[in-house]
């Protein structure tokens, strides 16, 4: 019967510790996943519109929303 009691246990640990596992992991992946969803959000520095990092059309250092922007930013004569 102590056995038994103790088999128990140990699966009741075995479980705890599984349990623990599986929380470190979701809480782990729930921090990175936001990463890839929330991207950086620039705005256009011709007309101040935000928009994600990926789409944002570059001039330097200087984003834009579209093509027709950066040349706009760029000014007349560039
Ligand atoms: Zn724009």
């Amino acid at each position: 019967m102590g056995q038994l009691l103790r088999i128990a246990i140990i699966l009741i640990g075995i479980w705890l510790v599984i349990r623990m596992i599986k929380k470190a992991l979701a809480r782990h992946s729930r921090g990175r996943a936001p990463g890839a969803s929330a991207q950086k959000m620039l705005a256009c520095d011709h007309c101040g519109v935000y928009l994600p990092q990926s789409e944002a059309v570059f001039d330097g250092d200087k984003a834009y929303c579209c093509k027709d922007h950066l040349l706009a930013g760029r000014g007349p004569g560039a």
